[in-house]
């Protein structure tokens, strides 16, 4: 079956459920149980609310499906997918190397509460050599985090590569996947043991739910479903159906926001204020090789980088965008606009020198996106 049917067929149980389509919300945490045999025993399939529901249980299959795992976890954001993922795998005296591309909440959460519970964290370079990664291990690395392309500069990382890297040196591989999705990169078959995604994003797709994924090999089931359950997460039936819906629809928009994304990339490509595009599916980006090899697409973010101009000539163009709008997050059907600001520690990776800009192709028009961003350029240069 192919990836395409799989979004459409998956997760499903049409019969079990008045006919319905999808499966329907359920809201619900105490489960009555008919016998003293089955709420001493835990042999029903559903025998407490916040261990699963058919919806939620739904879309986990769908996810796994699609990434080729094991098992999926829901978990209530995509920032609480990433860190599931750490905590699955990590243990105090334990050491951590992070990709420095890494998005920011991500590495607040290495600098503080792993640090706090005695883990270590060494950033790596997101253009690094498996020989350089190699000589990063140390003797207790039991996690190598990849995020590729890294957020707001967007390198695109040799999975696997560093994959079998890090598995020589028995740590294992945690891939954030977020900007792919499942349908266009599978980390789990290049070499990831755990892949996760901030479904806030492509999976549900229309800005109006939080919601994330983890996803592991056969290897790491037993690690991922020990530390989601005894942590008490998860996610309401509500947003468990909005992940499931947006699913469903998932290819057509992607292919959607690439086309769009490739317009916009290109325009902006060939404007004299800018000074570089950063977008993987573009031929001259550095990463495009292992972008060709390990995916088969671009969602709509990239990243473009000015000419050094004045702040003011960058907030007159954004403010005054009609169909961009700014605001954090991305992956709905709308186009974004915004500043992005780096946190970077080691050698390597892009440095812009000019001011850099994240946009999300949507959904709309394309001619009618790019007459908005040609008025912005005329508002910046107006003050520049
Ligand atoms: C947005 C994002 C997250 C966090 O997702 P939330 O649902 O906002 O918590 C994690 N990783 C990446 C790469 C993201 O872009």
């Amino acid at each position: 079956m192919k990836d395409e049917t799989r979004l459409i067929h998956s997760g499903r149980d049409s019969a079990g459920h008045i006919g319905a389509v999808n499966v329907p919300v359920y809201r619900a945490s105490t489960l009555l149980h008919p016998s003293v045999e089955t709420l001493e025993g835990n042999t029903l399939a559903y025998g407490y609310g916040r261990r699963g529901t058919p919806t939620t249980r739904g879309l986990e299959a769908s996810i796994c499906a699609l990434e080729e795992g094991e098992r999926t976890a829901l978990t209530p954001s995509g920032l609480s997918a990433c860190t599931t993922a750490l905590m699955a795998v990590l243990s105090a005296g334990d050491h951590l190397l992070m990709v420095d591309s890494v998005y920011g909440p991500t590495r607040s959460f290495c600098n503080t509460t792993l640090r706090r519970f005695g883990i270590s964290t060494t950033y790596y370079s997101p253009t690094i050599t498996p020989d350089g990664l190699h000589a990063l291990m140390q003797p207790n690395t039991r996690a190598v985090f990849i995020e590729s392309p890294g957020s707001g500069t967007f390198e695109v990382q040799d999975i696997p590569a560093l994959a079998a890297v890090a598995h020589a040196g028995g740590a294992s591989v945690l891939v954030d996947n977020t900007w792919a999705t499942p349908l266009l990169c599978k980390p789990l078959t290049l070499g990831a043991d755990l892949a996760i995604n901030a479904a806030t994003k492509y999976i549900v797709g229309h800005a109006d739910a939080l919601l994330g994924t983890v996803t592991a090999n056969a290897s790491h089931v037993a690690r991922l479903m020990d530390f989601h359950g005894h942590f008490g997460l998860t996610v309401s039936g509500d947003e468990a159906y909005l992940g499931q819906r947006g699913l469903r629809t998932m290819a057509v928009r992607l292919a959607r926001h690439q086309e769009t994304a490739l317009k916009l990339a290109a325009w902006f490509a060939a404007r004299p204020e800018v000074e570089r595009v950063l977008y993987p599916a573009l031929p001259s980006d550095p990463g495009h090789s292992l972008w060709k090899r390990d995916f088969t697409g671009a969602s709509g973010l990239f990243g473009v980088e000015l000419k050094p101009c004045p702040k003011q000539a960058v907030a007159a163009m954004l403010d005054g965008y009609h169909l961009f709008g700014m605001g954090w997050s991305w992956g709905g059907f709308e186009s974004l606009a915004v500043t992005t600001k780096l946190a970077r520690t080691v050698e390597g990776g892009y440095r812009p020198k000019g001011p850099l800009l994240r946009f999300h192709a949507g959904l709309e028009d394309a001619g009618d996106l790019i007459a908005d961003l040609e008025a912005g350029f005329d508002r910046l240069n107006k003050v520049a």
